[in-house]
């Protein structure tokens, strides 16, 4: 298989588990040495050893990416080791789903410093990289609740509109400088973020727990939840050279959800 990453360095964000262990998996099948990022020190290590066995370099680094510090001492090691960046993924997200008026103003800060400011802050430790490299790539993990509105999803939607915004405005200010910047916007994976998000829901619509999966696969044209395997391979397309051309986008794997 012609490798279509190969020796590129990606920094892969809340990839110990999930989507973004999928696509740390992904990229490093296509050939890139990546940093795996977690606030589990455990789970990261885990994914960086199981992709070492399969011939590329992987390190992790514990770090909460919503915090400048510990993004500032990340990117630093990455380069130590490493001396360049290739690829961001901004993969962080947290989801705490309520109707509007039991929001609390904790849920709506956290939610918006997991989701939006650790995006401004790992771009912004690396944007400096890239810009001397005159290349790069940052795809940032929006959601479909980034392109319509959800019944208590208040906090989750407004982050995730926020964080197209964000990428279009950095995509229009970077592409001077060689660097695509790109946000891709998963339907339904049933991830452990779901373990929470199914009990809430079934609140919310009057259904026992075990019927809320269905519930919303019922929803879908393709009528299956998305595997992170296909996020992961938009992801690793908008890495590579093919999608040279394509920047400021923000691209559904929703199985035709939102159309
Ligand atoms: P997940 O299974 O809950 O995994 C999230 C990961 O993020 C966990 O490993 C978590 O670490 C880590 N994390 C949380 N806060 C962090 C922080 N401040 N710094 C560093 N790491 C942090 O979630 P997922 O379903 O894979 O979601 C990944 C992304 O896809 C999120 O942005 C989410 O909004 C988006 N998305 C998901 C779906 C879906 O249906 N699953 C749909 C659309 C979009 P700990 O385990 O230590 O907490």
């Amino acid at each position: 298989m012609c490798k279509r990453l190969k020796n590129k360095v990606a920094v892969i964000t809340a990839a110990g588990r999930g989507i973004g262990k999928g696509i740390a998996l992904k990229l490093s099948q296509e050939g890139a040495n990546v940093i795996i990022v977690d606030l589990d020190v455990e789970t990261a290590k885990t994914v960086s050893e199981e992709i070492e066995k399969s011939g590329v370099k992987s390190l992790f680094v514990k770090a909460d990416v919503s915090n400048a510090g510990e993004v500032r001492e990340m990117v630093d090691y990455t380069m130590r080791e490493f001396g360049r960046i290739d690829i961001l993924v901004n993969n962080a997200g947290i989801n705490k789903p309520a109707f509007i008026l039991d929001v609390t103003e904790e849920i709506w800060d956290l939610t918006m410093k997991v989701n939006l400011k650790s995006i401004f802050l790992c771009s912004k430790a690396v944007i400096p990289f890239m810009m001397e490299q005159k290349n790069g790539k940052i795809i940032n993990i929006s959601s479909i609740s980034g392109k319509k509105g959800g019944t208590w999803l208040s906090p989750y939607c407004t982050s995730k509109f926020g964080v197209i915004g964000f990428t279009q405005s950095i995509a229009r200010e970077l592409a001077p400088f060689g660097i695509n910047v790109n946000a891709v916007c998963p339907g339904i994976v049933f991830t452990p973020l779901w373990d929470d998000l199914a009990k809430v829901f079934s609140k919310k619509l009057h259904l026992p727990p075990e019927k809320v999966k269905e519930y919303y696969i019922d929803r879908i044209p393709l009528k299956r939840p998305a595997e992170v395997e296909d996020v992961a391979n938009l992801v690793a397309f908008l890495c590579s050279d093919e999608a040279s051309y394509i920047t400021g986008q923000a691209i559904n794997a929703d199985g035709g959800e939102v159309m």
